[in-house]
């Protein structure tokens, strides 16, 4: 096979997703999912916490040896827990508008849905929706919009990233806005970097071109090209934490799992730095929308898997769920690389401020984990869990590069963990039900007793300021 087009290096999407390169690895990992040498010599080497190329994981991914599962499985978790330790980061979605001009057939917002409910908030209603997020703790979102360049043009979404940084509604603040928007031009990415958004999220949804242009049939998304260039364009305005992923169900899951890895090595390649987070959606039902129609989905136990072997793949890169998968599912996943979860969220247009009448929906997709935020927190912390609402790096200039290389010497420890405690005691004090509120201080309690002195004394200190009022927002 010629795969002499495969350059990570180059900005062309035919180059650094290479096609022939995608068909080559899996025949590669096809050949060999059960040559025992090989796959002990790249464990080996991910035993060593560095992370492994996409031909090399996509060798594990294809092997279904029980026993070289288990040990993925395991690396996996040790991976997540020497690079996160016990934290999960909270966040809650929040969509703006569901216009949107494209075709894509697995998205209920395609432009011929005429029975889904079409709305956009104005900035009155954002500033609700916000006050009801506050409210409920949160204080990281991930804006969502449809593509459409009359209803959602880039000063909307810039006016609605103020207002909802603007918001202060008693202890509450929004500190990070992530933004998913649609592939868009180097001036709105350099316009969306100064606005102060935390992540750039773009998800390929597949990285099979054929299949690609038939499930987006019409719309400026149906460019391939110009979709998944977005990344490079983006980190050329200056964005430098973009969050990739793909939405599992579209296509063979190998095929996506080696072009997510080799977007992953691109990124890496061309900025020096690889994707911040890498989401794992599956398809999922909606209005409209029968996953019947898409015969490659996933069951749980490749979900699993996949999940695990991006862990060892790229162990400095968070990874996030949602919550269309179920609390069962999201269980088993947690422990095997996820870092950061959504949590009461609604993914119609509004409705945190108040639910959605029935008739009007304009949901994007089923919610599965319909708990509240205060049920997902408590369970965390049943679980052993801290969950965390901070935000500091971004805040403190930490992004990008300078993220990475404390990532990477997984320094990340020394103030994500008490960060982690300091927030979570904002969300205890301000927000938690009397039995959250409870096992979450008992939790604070031993968590800070495994702190480095100098760091427990100054953790010890903030947390009284936050439980008597005195302040918010303390960080490392
Ligand atoms: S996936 Fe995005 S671009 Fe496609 S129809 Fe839905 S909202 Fe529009
Ligand atoms: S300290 Fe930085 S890496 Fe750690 S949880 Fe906070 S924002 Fe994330």
């Amino acid at each position: 096979m010629d795969i002499s087009t495969y350059n990570p290096k180059s900005l062309k999407a035919a180059e650094f997703i290479s096609n022939d390169e995608i068909l080559d690895t899996l025949e590669y990992a096809e050949k060999n999912k059960n040559n025992m040498d090989l796959i002990n010599q790249i464990l080996d080497k991910a035993n060593k916490e560095k992370g492994l190329t996409h031909r090399e994981a996509s060798v594990l991914l294809a092997c279904d040896d029980p026993s070289v599962n288990e040990q993925i499985y395991a690396l996996a978790k040790r991976i997540k827990m020497n690079y996160y330790g016990n934290r999960m980061v909270l966040f809650a979605p929040l969509y703006l508008s569901n216009y949107c001009v494209n075709g894509c057939v697995y998205c209920p917002y395609h432009l011929k849905n005429k029975h889904i409910a079409r709305k956009k908030m104005t900035q009155e209603e954002i500033r609700r929706e916000v006050i009801a997020l506050q409210d409920m703790g949160h204080k990281r979102l991930a804006i969502e919009l449809g593509e459409d360049p009359i209803n959602n043009p880039i000063e909307y979404v810039l006016e609605s990233i103020k207002t909802i940084y603007d918001i202060k509604h008693k202890n509450g603040a929004i500190r990070r806005v992530n933004v998913n928007i649609a592939a868009t031009t180097v001036e709105n990415y350099r316009k969306l970097k100064d606005a102060g958004i935390g992540t750039y999220i773009l998800f390929q949804e597949t990285y099979n071109k054929k299949s690609y242009e038939t499930l987006h049939p019409t719309g400026p998304k149906h460019n391939y090209e110009w979709h998944t260039e977005a990344m490079d364009r983006a980190m050329e305005g200056g964005i430098d934490d973009v969050g990739i992923g793909v939405l599992f169900g579209l296509s063979t899951y190998r095929y996506e799992f080696a072009g997510l890895l080799m977007h992953a090595e691109h990124l890496e390649a061309v900025h020096g730095v690889g994707p911040h987070t890498i989401s794992v959606p599956r398809l999922r039902p909606a209005d409209d929308i029968d996953t019947n129609d898409f015969k490659d989905c996933i069951n749980d136990d490749i979900f699993a898997k996949i999940v695990a072997c991006i862990r060892i793949s790229v162990p400095y890169t968070g990874m996030i769920i949602s919550t269309r998968e179920s609390k069962k599912t999201r269980e088993r996943v947690l422990e095997l690389g996820i870092s950061q979860l959504s949590g009461g969220s609604k993914t119609s247009v509004g409705g945190y401020a108040e639910p959605e009448p029935e008739e009007e929906n304009s949901a994007q997709f089923d919610v599965i984990d319909t708990r509240t935020l205060d049920e997902v927190i408590q369970w965390l912390l049943k679980r052993g869990y801290i969950p965390s609402f901070c935000t500091a790096c971004y805040r403190a200039g930490r992004t990008g590069d300078r993220f990475m290389e404390l990532c990477k010497a997984k320094q990340i420890h020394n103030c994500c963990h008490p960060n982690a405690l300091l927030t979570l005691e904002e969300y205890l004090t301000d927000y938690a039900s009397p039995e959250t509120k409870k096992i979450g201080r008992e939790v604070i309690a031993a968590e800070v007793a495994t702190l480095k002195p100098e760091v427990a004394k100054k953790t010890s200190e903030w947390l009284e300021y936050i439980r008597s009022g005195k302040g918010r927002d303390f960080r490392f």
